[in-house]
């Protein structure tokens, strides 16, 4: 057993210490739906370990990619080779993402997609001769992992304040959603696209043959779970093409089958130039992310005055061997089992289960879309985040793992759930709303 006092004598896991501290919670197995901890409990897994096990925990295929492919080749430089399954797992990708977006270079992380993906904008505005364009946009309330570029377009002022110097020449679009006049509403909310006007406001303000890209995630997760409402990304598209500005989606939570089709790309019918992924790549199983590109990009880059060649940017891990085998695995998995359209047949119920918590202690609002949720509760006077974060401790000890993001609980349940598992969470959830403080 874990004695936290002991915890950070040599690991420094930094903000998840803080927490462990307190009421020390170990993993030590997983299988489908479940996580089992040291007390040998099964506990139903409703974020998918973090937004990313998508189709459940220890997958045959998976497993099985990963060893093979463990004792087979376990490394192969990325700058001046190559590997098979590099290709077959880009081919394969490619045949998922939203039509024009056939290009695809491998990372390790969502953080490092992010800092890719905005490199990339640059640097191909660049080679066009558009070399002025460098100024990037965000979303206040965006998320975009830790790196500096990340926490630059990222709208989470706390995840900044420590550092200093950002990327210079970022601004961040207001406003991400308008809960006054959504509030509970089912799958996309009526009002408010006009809020993606606010990026015109910036264009006027700084002119658009400054600006580089917009990045925004097509729904907002670990900042609440915001779904953008009817238009709005379509706003964001229109605006961009109106002004010569890459937009890129970050899709870390929302790729692999989370809205109800492969990206939310598809299932909001608007499609980026640039797309990041991870997490749900390799069903979290190894390190591995991903940034998808318009051939537009990659042919511009091919042609341009400066070649490719002088954008220096790969990893070490790069396409690592592992983590292709492992995604491979993934798809397979996800194909087999038709898990990339499953959250559109199961997003009725999951909706109806969701919002009947409307009503229950401290509930304030409820959005959802495809199997991911999110269940805003008020705040305890002068705590932030408390109250949301007794109501994870309650559902831990009836043995069911949600998140908390502030004061919102978020859902984002493997792809694989059944539907009683899904009234079991909502009750889960039910039960620790009525009984925290
Ligand atoms: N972008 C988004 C939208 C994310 O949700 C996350 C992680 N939650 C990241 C980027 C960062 O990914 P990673 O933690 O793999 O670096």
């Amino acid at each position: 057993t874990l004695n936290p006092a002991a915890l950070d004598a040599y690991w420094m896991p930094f903000t998840a210490n803080r927490q462990f501290k307190k009421a020390p919670r170990l993993l030590t197995g997983a299988d489908g739906m479940y996580f089992r901890d040291d007390r040998d409990r099964q506990v139903l897994d409703g974020i998918a370990g973090l937004w990313c096990v998508n189709a459940g925990h220890n997958r045959p295929h998976i497993v099985q990619a990963i060893q093979a492919q463990a004792a087979e080749l376990d490394f192969a430089p990325p700058f001046q080779m190559a590997h098979p399954k590099a290709f077959e797992l880009a081919e394969q990708l490619v045949q998922l993402t939203p039509a024009g977006l056939n290009k695809v270079f491998f990372t390790n992380s969502g953080s490092e997609s992010v800092d890719t993906a905005l490199k990339i904008a640059i640097a191909y505005h660049r080679v066009r001769g558009e070399g002025s364009r460098t100024r990037l946009i965000g979303r206040e309330r965006g998320y975009h992992g830790v790196n500096f570029g990340g926490i630059s377009v990222g709208g989470m002022v706390a995840n900044r304040k420590m550092f200093g110097t950002m990327l210079g020449g970022v601004d961040h679009i207001r406003h991400t959603h308008d809960p006054a006049r959504n509030a509970y509403s089912v799958g996309q909310p009526a009002h408010g696209a006009e809020l993606a006007d606010d990026l015109e406001r910036l264009v006027a303000l700084h002119d658009a043959s400054t600006i580089a890209a917009v990045i925004v995630e097509p729904i907002a997760g670990s900042t609440g779970v915001l779904i953008p409402p009817q238009g709005y990304l379509q706003r964001l598209r229109d605006i961009c093409d109106k002004h010569g500005i890459l937009l890129i989606f970050d899709e870390v939570i929302t790729g692999f089958g989370r809205t109800g089709n492969p990206f939310g790309a598809q299932t909001f019918g608007v499609t980026p130039d640039l797309m990041t992924v991870a997490k749900g790549l390799t069903n979290g199983c190894v390190p591995m992310g991903a940034v998808f590109a318009q051939q537009k990009i990659y042919d511009t880059f091919m042609s341009g005055p400066e070649h490719l060649i002088e954008f220096f940017h790969g990893y070490t891990y790069s396409a690592h061997p592992l983590a292709c085998a492992a995604a491979l695995g993934t798809l397979k998995t996800y194909a087999e089992e038709g898990l990339l359209t499953r959250a559109s047949a199961l997003q009725g119920q999951f909706a109806e289960a969701l919002h009947s918590l409307k009503g229950e202690p401290h509930v304030i609002d409820i959005r959802n879309m495809g199997l991911v949720g999110g269940i805003e509760l008020a705040p305890l006077p002068g705590e932030p985040a408390k109250r949301a974060f007794n109501v994870f401790l309650d559902c831990w000890e009836q043995g069911v793992l949600i998140r908390t993001t502030g004061d919102t609980i978020a859902l984002s349940p493997p792809l694989i759930i059944e539907p009683a598992q899904i009234d079991r969470l909502v009750d889960t959830i039910r039960t620790a709303l009525r009984r925290v403080a």
